[in-house]
């Protein structure tokens, strides 16, 4: 999301928008100008009617932030996309009744615009009747693309409740997807709720896909897609956060093995690696702290390019880009950090602030393995596959 843009900040909240949404108000403005007598006037209209749907939109993202706030959980953005809006929340909910209240108060943000709207566009229409005895229903509705204040008032209306009822659907992960998971998870472990909620939003994925296609609804397709992947996305989610939930941090933090310093060349990583059981070395300054990171990656790419004489501190990814976590953090936060950051590693640090070691997701993944092997035998390879594509990979000159 490194190409989005904030707009402005209410309660808090960035509201930003991804570049990609410029396409859609262009396609609101052509859709719009083709039906419309003055073709510029008509672009206008689509490009108001299209912004006003993101307001919608952005609406809808605020329920479910001012719902998550209400529970503890901060959200620092909201992200505007040509196919919705995502509210990002810090953490998930720890209970199936604050996710349930959170997926509901995007649909009822909407629904209670309808109930607002509705009798607004009425209003509208009586007069409009009253003036023109001749007109009906069917009649304004037979060009409802002409710009006027009914046609915005029945389109802003219909919109909403579209909004509402479309993200109620038990697309997991949309809206009624996370609503049919928490009401699962009421009664039966989270992960089997959350397998149930993947499964019907698999469904409706395949259903929206055969809808889009057949309809030639673009749309449709890219809602499919998130729908599919998202639900992934989610499973694995789950899984590697039930796995880490139960380890402690000392189980991934290799406290005592070799490290580098800055002033080495990487021919002494060369020749510490075999003894190794790490997949990174700390790189240290002479003061004793952390200068950097050496993973394999960067030390082939050093290798690869400057031969073993290359300097370590030419190639170790810089201590300012590692984030830093306490040793009294659990395994689940550290990974949560990967994901926010993008980093493979976590540094940690003892109460003193002192450097203890580092965490990769390597490393992660390892613990999750062990403590698979030795526990639930069916959840063994799920939990691998869920450490192996949850956690971001970086280039080595990422
Ligand atoms: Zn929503």
């Amino acid at each position: 999301m490194g190409t989005s843009l904030t707009l402005f900040r209410v309660a808090g909240i960035d509201v930003r928008v991804h570049w990609s949404f410029a396409l859609i108000l262009v396609y609101g403005a052509v859709i719009y100008s083709g039906d419309a007598d003055n073709a510029a006037v008509g672009a206008l209209y689509g490009m108001l009617v299209i912004l006003l749907l993101f307001v919608c939109v952005t609406l809808h993202e605020f329920g479910h932030a001012l719902a998550a706030r209400f529970y503890g959980i901060s959200v620092p953005t909201i992200t505007l996309l040509p196919i919705g809006g995502v509210a990002n929340l810090e953490r998930m909910p720890d209970k199936p009744r604050q996710e349930l209240i959170i997926a509901l108060a995007g649909p009822l943000v909407n629904l209670a615009l309808v109930v607002i709207l509705l009798p607004i566009t009425l209003f509208v229409f009586g007069f409009q009747a009253q003036q023109s005895p001749g007109v009906n229903l069917s009649v304004i509705l037979s060009d409802i693309s002409t710009p006027g204040l009914f046609n915005l008032l029945v389109y802003l209306t219909s919109v909403n409740l579209m909004l509402a009822l479309f993200n109620l659907l038990p697309a997991f992960p949309m809206d009624g997807g996370r609503i049919l998971r928490a009401l699962l998870a009421m009664t039966m472990p989270y992960l089997r709720a959350t397998w149930i909620a993947v499964v019907v939003g698999r469904i409706m994925a395949v259903i929206f896909a055969v809808l889009g296609i057949f309809g030639g609804n673009l749309f449709m397709l890219l809602i499919a897609f998130f729908v599919y992947t998202g639900g992934n996305g989610e499973m694995q989610a789950v899984r590697t956060r039930r796995a880490l939930g139960n380890i402690p941090l000392r189980a991934a933090l290799k406290v005592g093995g070799p490290r580098l310093y800055s002033s080495e060349l990487l021919s002494r990583a060369v020749d510490i690696m075999p003894a190794a059981t790490q997949t990174a070395f700390p790189v240290m300054d002479l003061s004793g702290n952390l200068a950097g990171v050496l993973s394999h990656d960067r030390l082939i790419y050093g290798l690869r390019e400057a031969g073993p004489s290359g300097r370590v501190a030419d190639y170790m990814i810089p201590a300012s880009e590692v984030p830093v976590s306490s040793v009294d953090d659990q395994l689940m936060e550290i990974w949560e950090r990967m994901l926010e950051t993008k980093s493979r590693f976590v540094a940690v640090q003892d109460h003193e602030r002192r450097f203890l070691g580092i965490i990769s997701s390597a490393d992660l993944g390892e613990v999750i393995h062990d403590a698979s092997v030795s526990g639930d035998p069916q959840s063994r390879n799920k939990t691998i596959a869920g450490s192996a594509t949850a956690v971001p990979e970086q280039t080595p000159d990422g």
